[in-house]
């Protein structure tokens, strides 16, 4: 049972249409939910962000995604779960969500070049990885730089790689890739550690991982991949360069909630709040993924509480539809159907 509302020009050409259940973003928490979803015949759009797949699409090889022992790359991940979503009836619009209003209902979204409204919403937005700025970063992001051991560090079986940040991503990252550099040099910006005391004594203990303290990167120096760093030192300002093969930065993330402020509850590191059941403070609103999870941050993790938000979402539109009917759906219609 497909029911749709159609009264003007919405993502597939019909006017003032309002979906069961929009999700905002197309990365594994996205296209999750967006599977979930329409499978349970609701009507359902995925506004896929400037990147379609997120993360997930700068990601070189996946090794770690259940069901695909050769491993994949990351776009050729997102093909698949964007193909598992339409298969379904999910609709897939390339649009950027630029404001969110969940006073309304149903829910109001104003994207680059539509208006789209749901009556659940699903935000997976995912999270992008803080940048140092520095000369060399982008122009060798996938060559030798990355933003993800556990999905790159394979590429670097005895190498020797750099580690940026003291934080507790550093740490973890940094120890997850002693199982394939020959050495993981950690550059940190103080002389003390900010991840907490196990991850910070499993570090510091590690006869793989060495410690460059009071120190930044100035640039990222290679010639087609990624051959040194620049080094400062932060308290004398003397510079110098340091081979290495890989650089790996882990200064934090910063969640893509901004549509959100003042509507939802974000917590101090910048993740929206949510209960157990991925509930945010605005009933009839999830969220999914990296831009509600400072903790995992994998994409089976993510693609995970994308299911259990549509889930949900699936639940609560079952529960509300007197008042909420199905789109396309009178209320007289939904309680024939037994809504
Ligand atoms: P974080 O705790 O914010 O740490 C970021 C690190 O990067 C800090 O050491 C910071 O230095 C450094 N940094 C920031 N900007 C920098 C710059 N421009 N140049 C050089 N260094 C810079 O971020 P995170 O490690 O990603 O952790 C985020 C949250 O997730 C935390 O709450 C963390 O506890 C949690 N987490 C937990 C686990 C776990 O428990 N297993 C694993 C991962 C993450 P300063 O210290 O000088 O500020």
């Amino acid at each position: 049972m497909k029911l749709s509302f159609d009264v003007g020009l919405g993502a597939d050409g019909q006017k003032d249409k309002v979906y069961d259940v929009i999700v905002i973003g197309s990365g594994p928490a996205g296209f999750s939910a967006g599977l979930y979803a329409s499978r349970a015949h609701l009507d359902t759009l995925i506004l896929t962000g400037q990147t379609l797949g997120g993360q997930m699409s700068l990601t070189n090889e996946v090794d770690n995604y259940p069901g695909f022992p050769d491993g994949l790359t990351g776009p050729e991940l997102v093909a698949h779960m964007q193909a598992h979503a339409e298969r379904f009836g999910a609709v897939v619009q390339i649009d950027t969500v630029k404001a969110a209003d969940l006073d309304q209902r149903p829910f109001r979204l104003t994207g680059d070049y539509d208006e789209y409204r749901a009556r659940a919403l699903i935000i997976a937005t995912g999270a992008s990885p803080r940048l140092l700025k520095v000369p060399g970063e982008v122009e060798y992001t996938g060559r030798g730089v990355s933003y993800c051991g556990t999905c790159d560090g394979w590429f670097f079986k005895d190498k020797d790689v750099i580690v940026v940040g003291g934080g507790d991503s550093a740490m973890e990252e940094g120890i997850f890739l002693t199982r394939y550099a020959r050495r993981v040099t950690v550059v940190h910006r103080r002389d003390e550690l900010r991840a907490g005391p196990a991850l910070a004594k499993l570090a510091l203990g590690h006869d793989k991982i060495d410690f460059i303290w009071n120190a930044v990167v100035t640039e990222i120096v290679g010639d087609g991949n990624v051959q040194a760093v620049r080094l400062k030192d932060t308290q004398t300002g003397e510079e110098w360069q340091r081979e290495t093969d890989g650089v790996f930065i882990f200064i934090g993330h910063i969640p893509n909630t901004w549509l959100f402020k003042g509507q939802l509850e974000i917590d101090r590191g910048g993740y929206l709040v949510v209960d157990e059941r991925l509930r945010t403070g605005v009933e009839g609103v999830w969220a999914a993924g990296e831009v509600a999870d400072s903790i995992f941050r994998q994409a089976i993790t993510s693609a995970g509480m994308g299911a259990a938000a549509a889930i949900q979402a699936q639940r609560w539109l079952d529960e509300h539809a007197e008042e909420e009917p199905l789109a396309g759906t009178t209320q007289e219609e939904t309680l024939k159907l037994g809504g």
